[in-house]
């Protein structure tokens, strides 16, 4: 999967790019992300890409000439990508949109800042929009790294054994409850199922836990 991230602030990325599971993915060649500095394609000396907006009001607003000669750039290399702003008004990012998303080769992601962008690049150069949740954060960058994460880990081999699998929301339930040693703590103790050696009692208890913690904290999931 190639991820092209268009930003304001590159240095953002180094949080996933040099550690964890991301960084160990890129190492192993299962995933690129390529950064594009917006200011790049600016057309005046100064390097601004933002502008007041028109009809007044407080904020700047993001240009459509930089991001457009950014998209036309990365779609030289990469014709078929498909490109995301991260905004508030996007579709909400759910474990359904992600699998989607991990089936793509290439994905661009845009990152706005300030008041946002100019409305005619969601008119033209954007295919859609995703959310992170419904709350305002200062810019896409710390959302576009949620969905590089969210995806990367559905893709083979980024995660060993499958682990990905067994996390919540699929089959619309939230993951069983998770215990390591020590056996005793302040005199709690580990469910003794978990001990027993045999496989097919805990693979029943591990689903049995699933659904009860699904109707507890999220019995919205049971009815989708
Ligand atoms: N004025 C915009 C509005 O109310 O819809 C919010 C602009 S926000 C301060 C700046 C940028 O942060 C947005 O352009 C978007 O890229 C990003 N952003 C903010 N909240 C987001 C969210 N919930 N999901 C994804 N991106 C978000």
């Amino acid at each position: 999967m190639k991820f092209d991230i268009i930003t304001l602030f590159p240095e953002m990325f180094s949080a996933i790019k040099e550690e964890g599971v991301i960084a160990r993915a890129m190492k192993k060649s299962l995933i690129s992300i390529k950064t594009w500095q917006l200011r790049d394609f600016s057309s005046n000396k100064y390097k601004n890409v933002d502008e007041k907006p028109y009809g007044g009001g407080a904020g700047m607003v993001i240009q459509v000439k930089p991001i457009r000669d950014c998209i036309s750039k990365i779609k030289q290399s990469s014709p078929n990508t498909r490109v995301i702003y991260l905004s508030p008004q996007g579709k909400k990012l759910e474990q359904k949109l992600v699998e989607e998303l991990a089936t793509l080769e290439s994905i661009t992601m845009l990152c706005g800042r300030y008041e946002g962008i100019d409305e005619r690049v969601i008119e033209n150069d954007i295919d859609f929009e995703i959310s992170i949740g419904d709350y305002v954060i200062s810019g896409g960058e710390l959302a576009a790294m949620v969905v590089i994460d969210a995806i990367s880990r559905r893709l083979p081999g980024v995660l060993g054994n499958e682990v990905s699998l067994k996390d919540s929301f699929t089959d619309n339930l939230l993951d069983c409850p998770h215990y390591t040693r020590p056996e005793v703590i302040d005199g709690q103790t580990v469910p003794e199922v978990l001990l027993s050696g045999n496989q097919a009692k805990i693979n029943a208890w591990r689903k049995e836990q699933s659904i009860k913690k699904t109707k507890q904290k999220r019995p919205d999931l049971l009815v989708k």
